[in-house]
């Protein structure tokens, strides 16, 4: 009796936290001027069952941040729910290449020719098209991922080239510090590079991020407040 009680409890919270997100998305953006912008579901490190609530409200965009973890939980929820979209939002490695195409729609972290090169070939090769995002490391982080901001162009020609589908620009900012002026600058490189997508703002800084012009949220540990797994989660 305790476990059912707890499982419906985990289920109003995820549900309650989902529309209270939607809803503080639509009136930040409305306050900005801004148009309201796509919220992802980030569920790495939560199971099928923190997944089924979101689902059931309609939620049908979701990110993951690593491949085998999505093998192990999306291929049997896309069996109940044929429109699902799902994003991979982490590093991925040349060898996972083949994996990802199958499983993923969208891959966020293109940041390199190699990695670029490897998914036009799988995408051939499984007859898929892969849409993509390149990761901009912005803040020029050493242990960071993404491409640096003087090589973007030079990647998104290449991608160009080997035939990829490029729709936006992806980045993660410096943990510490007023992330403003990287988001402005990756909207503003978007812009200019014609590209519509801009995938920036997580649970921390989403406002700062919509009012910057971020068309795509990845929100994760605020989806999840209040939930047994959401225990020293930052929100
Ligand atoms: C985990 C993750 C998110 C979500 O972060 P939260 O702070 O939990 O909202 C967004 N983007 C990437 C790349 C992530 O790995």
């Amino acid at each position: 009796m305790k476990i059912v009680a707890d499982r419906n409890n985990v289920t109003s919270i995820i549900q309650q936290n989902h529309q209270a997100l939607l809803h503080t998305i639509e009136n930040t953006a409305h306050a900005a001027g801004k148009p309201t912008p796509l919220m992802l579901a980030v569920t790495k490190n939560h199971g099928i069952e923190e997944i089924e609530p979101l689902l059931q409200q309609g939620q049908r965009v979701f990110g993951e941040n690593r491949v085998q973890e999505a093998a192990s939980k999306w291929p049997s929820l896309r069996q109940n729910f044929s429109d699902i979209t799902l994003h991979l939002i982490g590093p991925l490695q040349t060898n996972k290449v083949a994996l990802a195409v199958s499983l993923f729609d969208v891959i966020q972290s293109v940041d390199r020719e190699k990695l670029a090169t490897k998914l036009a070939q799988e995408q051939e090769k499984q007859q898929k098209n892969i849409r993509c995002y390149l990761q901009v490391n912005v803040g020029n982080e050493e242990q960071k991922a993404g491409v640096a901001w003087e090589d973007l162009d030079a990647l998104y020609r290449h991608c160009r080239e080997c035939q990829l589908t490029v729709e936006g620009l992806m980045c993660i900012p410096p943990a510490l510090g007023d992330p403003t002026p990287f988001f402005q600058q990756l909207a503003q490189k978007a812009t200019e590079m014609g590209l519509k997508n801009i995938s920036m703002g997580m649970s921390g800084d989403y406002k700062i991020a919509i009012e910057s012009g971020s068309t795509m949220l990845r929100v994760g540990s605020a989806l999840f407040a209040g939930t047994a797994h959401s225990i020293g989660a930052a929100i």
